[in-house]
């Protein structure tokens, strides 16, 4: 095992991370910019080195600076989180070469899932159900439109480097279709840096479905049940729930078996998440992350299972503690993504938290990194923390979420608290009635 991990992030996941370490016995080495120097993570580290300036091109996404940190501090391995440097197959290589263990998965299968059209290639040999649309990349109208006659309107174009859910473009007609081409390469080149496009069917209504797995590295793999995340903004998850209120035992059971037995061909080793597009009872690939997610800690709360301890043991050479056997799914948990934005406008809303209370009692989990008198620097995302709920049961979660609602205070800056008061309340979350649109839809309406 080792004796000091370096936790190359911040904020609520750097002391989620930090305190995995500490349970396992392992010292703990922050990094942080000169905006962060005040931060919970380098308050609570074991210690902590200051790596650059705010913009994080500067400071947490500097590779060399890292590297030195650990030199300094004698740290075995780095933890990347998410975001940041956690899917980057280059850090990954240059940590091997400096003899600093990297936890997370290994690098050619980030290179292999950092690109969605290897990414969908790859799935399919292995066995995964994907969206269909085209074989390879389409750099041109001519073939763009043939493929979206043979796959049928309305189809969705999507950026190869993808991520954040930029990059991605309807065309419900062959007249939409190009000038979806066009935006969406020159979104995804100015984004990504990398103009690559593919076509997908664009499905109506489905629901975002995605299955937690963690491997060894060994050819031993297992799932832990799925996420739903249907509650979206922008492509970007608000609200997410284990598990999923649209699946039964056997669907269940049936792709997370599909998805392990893929993950064990592959020898993937330490966490990994598959996402899917769930409609009329068909799962659809859309991609996989090779890292840790925000939303990890509801699969957590039903498995009783701590996934960041299992990707320190893997990397360190271990195998899984536990096989699919000892996998059960106890109750429901909810996670609710609580940033600092104008609840109706999403405008971001840095600056001073001057009053800080938390919920507490039996089945809540906060995570966060910020505190009374904190100020949320513009530089970074604008995550205040996660308030994680879990209950006997849905009816039993959405109870004890409404109250931790209620008592949960955020003031001095804006916060995405009062929407959860709303969705909490509405008819169609409490049925689990709801897809990938109703959120946009619910604020489209109600604005
Ligand atoms: P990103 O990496 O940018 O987040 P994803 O491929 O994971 O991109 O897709 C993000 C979200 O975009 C999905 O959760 C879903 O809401 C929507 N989406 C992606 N592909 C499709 C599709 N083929 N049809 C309809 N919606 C889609």
């Amino acid at each position: 095992m080792f004796s000091k991990v370096l936790i190359a992030n911040r904020g609520e996941i750097a002391l989620r991370i930090q305190r995995a370490c500490k349970e396992l016995g392992i010292k703990t080495v922050a990094v942080h910019s000169t905006a962060d120097a005040d931060a919970m993570h380098v308050r609570l580290a074991d210690e902590s080195v200051c790596i650059g300036p705010p913009p994080a091109r500067d400071s947490y996404l500097h590779i060399p600076a890292l590297v030195s940190a650990c030199e300094i501090t004698g740290a075995e391995a780095i933890h990347p989180g998410y975001g940041f440097l956690s899917e980057n197959a280059r850090f990954a290589e240059i940590l091997e070469a400096h003899g600093i263990a990297f936890i997370g998965p290994k690098a050619e299968h980030i290179r292999i899932m950092g690109d969605k059209i290897e990414a969908k290639r790859t799935a399919m040999e292995l066995g995964i159900p994907v969206v269909p649309g085209s074989e390879g990349g389409v750099d041109n109208y001519a073939d763009a439109r043939r493929i979206a006659d043979d796959i049928g309107y309305p189809v969705l174009v999507k950026a190869a480097a993808g991520g954040g859910g930029r990059g991605m473009k309807v065309a419900r007609s062959p007249q939409e279709l190009e000038n979806a081409l066009a935006n969406a390469r020159a979104e995804a080149q100015s984004a990504f840096g990398d103009s690559s496009v593919y076509l997908e069917k664009y499905l109506g209504t489905p629901r975002h479905i995605e299955i937690q797995v963690l491997g060894d590295g060994k050819g031993n793999a297992v799932y832990l049940g799925e996420r739903d995340c249907s509650l979206q903004r922008r492509h970007q998850k608000v609200w997410e729930e284990a598990l999923s209120p649209a699946l039964n035992t056997e669907q269940r059971e049936q792709i997370g078996e599909t998805v392990a037995a893929a993950m064990r061909k592959l020898q993937y080793s330490g966490a990994g998440t598959i996402e899917f597009l769930y409609e009329n009872g068909e799962f659809y690939f859309i991609e996989m992350n090779t890292r840790l997610q925000v939303e990890h800690p509801v699969t957590e709360m039903i498995t009783g299972i701590d996934i960041v301890h299992e990707q320190i043991r893997v990397a360190a050479g271990a195998s899984l503690s536990f096989s699919q056997e000892d996998v059960t799914f106890e109750g429901h948990a909810i996670e609710c993504r609580i940033n600092a934005e104008d609840p109706r406008t999403f405008m971001p809303s840095p600056g001073r938290i001057s009053h800080f209370h938390t919920p507490g009692g039996l089945g809540v989990r906060v995570d966060s990194g910020v505190y009374q008198g904190y100020v949320i620097p513009p530089y970074y995302d604008s995550l205040i923390g996660k308030l994680i709920v879990h209950g006997r049961n849905r009816v039993e979660c959405l109870m004890r979420l409404r109250r931790c609602l209620d008592e949960f205070v955020v003031d001095g800056i804006n916060s995405t608290i009062p929407l959860f008061r709303a969705l909490v309340d509405h008819p169609d979350i409490a049925d689990g009635r709801y897809d990938i649109h109703w959120l946009e839809a619910y604020l489209a309406e109600t604005s």
